[in-house]
């Protein structure tokens, strides 16, 4: 796969941050966890998780601020400088560290682009939200290797390999 090619791109807000993506992602992870929806103000996150090389920033300042997670390990996550919108976090859980992406997907021209393909902490999931039917749900948590196809599993191996990781 060529990393220079275009998925999609994405930026914030002010139109200062643009960014393009190479490929689809590992996986997308629709998260209903009180952090999650404390952070976005909203009902729950949308995060596709891809390798941090294949999000190239185009123009503009990126500010990184550390905050906690369920796990308690905490997330940092990178803004826009000028308007402060999320775009991406990196999660300080597995020492994966800087190598892979956790992408806010509602920064994206295209959103419907990454649809949800797990939703997860959907035990404090508001009562209002549906889950479309026949879309993965877990209480907590899924068992990545029955719940990630082969191909974002061998991505997250080579992932893991580069950074020092253990994979499990
Ligand atoms: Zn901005
Ligand atoms: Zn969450």
């Amino acid at each position: 796969m060529t990393h220079d090619a275009t998925f999609c791109e994405g930026g914030c807000a002010c139109g200062a941050v643009r960014y393009r993506v190479t490929s689809a992602p590992m996986i997308v992870h629709a998260c209903h966890c009180r952090m999650c929806q404390r952070q976005t103000g909203s009902s729950n996150a949308v995060n596709a998780l891809i390798e941090t090389d294949r999000v190239l920033v185009l123009s503009g300042e990126i500010e990184e601020r550390l905050v906690d997670t369920p796990s308690g390990r905490g997330q940092r996550i990178a803004r826009c400088a000028s308007c402060k919108v999320a775009l991406w976090s990196n999660y300080l859980i597995n020492n994966q560290g800087d190598h892979q992406r956790f992408l806010r997907v509602g920064t994206l021209d295209d959103p419907s682009l990454m649809p949800p393909d797990v939703h997860i902490h959907t035990a404090t999931k508001l009562p209002w939200y549906v889950i479309a039917e026949g879309t993965q749900a877990v209480e907590v948590f899924y068992d990545q290797k029955t719940t990630w196809s082969q191909e974002s599993l061998q991505r997250l191996k080579a992932l893991c390999e580069k950074s020092g990781a253990p994979y499990k």
